[in-house]
């Protein structure tokens, strides 16, 4: 089915046109005439997926022109996803007079004030500055008609659940609502039960799997040379961008001085930095101005960036739907990427819980002609019976090494 037959209208077919849309995505296809529709919907899709256009389109279509105040309410969980949304949304309505107030936190309050006063139509907002403005009546939702809670898992593990219930609370209760969530644990399926009348489910693809263009492999190593191979795999392949993440903030400020320090042109982004430097960061990368960023996946999360050839994880992520998330930076779009994840002796027990989320084994590989130190991992037998020795710990069969290619062919 093509866009046309979808049933937008033609201001917003002029804008995904503009955008060089051809076909509509699986989660468009799905979700664009149940919204049309009116109806409530509970969305899981992986990220990559065209979930904005999927929810933007249609809603934009059933809006049709600028009335003069929020009729719509998007809620994002950071400013970086917030900015790219209100992109997506002005991008679409480029032929509608549709008028989009952004709402975050890290920047002044007069130009949000200005585009709320200009009577806004749309508002995409973080819950933090948006309850701000709502208590001086600047930001007003007695007239919303359509309300969208995205990344709501990951609001959920922001601590922002109670603001969202607030804000939901503010609304009409006669609106259409679509919540997209990439896992719905008991406290947002609670949330969802409360804010959603009789949903459509519409779910992509596993969302447990990572995306299928994506190439991804453990590198275990010792402790001491995470940088040595960091710096090694660099070397190695063949990137247009790499994506670094890291466990903290700090680990972020870390990374980037060692690579700063071997003349790579380096951007870092995560909480602790000011907003123009995040900005910075943010559009440094998007335009080439940084070969790598290094990021915390609190920040990064569901950040579209075209083109990452490359993503390493510097620690093996905490929660394994984090793992998802973080290597479907790459890939998007069908393009094909690669995903590395660094992995330290301590980390084995995080190892095991993504390959049992992800339901699959990942490959273990040595970067060829690397040094290696010891490390108890080249052995994962011998890790996983002092495991389940110490803690009973079950961890199922061991691994075999392949070796890692050099540079690949597109
Ligand atoms: P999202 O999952 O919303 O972050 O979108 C991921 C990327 O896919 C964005 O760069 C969109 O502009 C792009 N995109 C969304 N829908 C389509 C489509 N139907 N055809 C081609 N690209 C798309």
């Amino acid at each position: 089915m093509s866009f046309q037959e979808l049933g937008l209208s033609e201001a917003v077919l002029h804008g995904a046109q503009r955008m060089g849309y051809v076909d509509p995505s699986p989660i468009q296809l799905r979700a664009i005439p149940v919204i049309l529709e009116g109806k409530d919907l509970c969305g899981s899709a992986q990220t990559g997926t065209g979930k904005t256009a999927a929810f933007a389109l249609p809603v934009l279509s059933k809006m049709g022109h600028s009335i003069g105040h929020p009729r719509c309410l998007v809620l994002e969980p950071t400013r970086e996803l917030a900015m790219q949304v209100e992109t997506a949304f002005r991008d679409y309505a480029r032929f509608l007079d549709i008028e989009v107030a952004l709402l975050h936190g890290g920047v002044g309050y007069g130009k949000q004030r200005s585009l709320l006063g200009g009577g806004a139509d749309i508002i995409v907002a973080t819950p933090g500055r948006l309850l701000d403005l709502m208590q001086d009546k600047t930001a007003r939702l007695d007239k919303i008609e359509y309300l969208i809670l995205d990344e709501v898992d990951r609001m959920l593990d922001m601590g922002f659940l109670p603001d969202v219930r607030r804000i939901v609370g503010a609304c009409p209760q006669q609106r259409q609502t679509l919540l997209f969530s990439a896992t719905i644990p008991p406290e947002i399926q609670q949330l969802a039960s409360w804010c959603l009348k009789d949903p459509e489910r519409i779910e992509i693809g596993a969302h447990r799997s990572p995306a299928e263009t994506v190439n991804h492999a453990f590198y275990p190593v010792a402790n001491d040379q995470k940088n040595a191979l960091l710096e090694a795999m660099l070397k190695r392949i063949d990137f247009d961008s790499v994506l670094i993440f890291t466990r903290t903030k700090d680990g972020a400020d870390r990374v980037a001085r060692v690579l700063k320090a071997l003349n790579h042109s380096v951007a870092v982004l995560h909480s602790n930095r000011t907003q123009p430097e995040r900005i910075d960061a943010l559009e440094g990368f998007k335009r080439g101005r940084y070969e790598i960023m290094v990021a915390t996946d609190i920040a990064a999360r569901g950040i579209d960036i075209a083109g990452v050839s490359h993503v390493i994880n510097y620690d093996v992520p905490q929660h394994p739907e984090d793992y998802v998330h973080r290597i479907g930076r790459t890939g998007r779009a069908q393009n094909v990427g690669d995903a590395f994840t660094i992995m330290v002796a301590e980390e084995y027990p995080h190892v095991k819980e993504i390959e049992r989320f992800i339901g699959q084994s990942v490959p273990r590989l040595k970067l060829e002609g690397f040094e290696y130190k010891y490390t108890a991992l080249f052995n994962e037998e011998t890790v996983e019976n002092a495991l389940k020795n110490a803690k009973g710990f079950n961890t199922g069969k061991g691994m075999r090494f392949g070796s890692a290619r050099g540079k690949r062919k597109r």
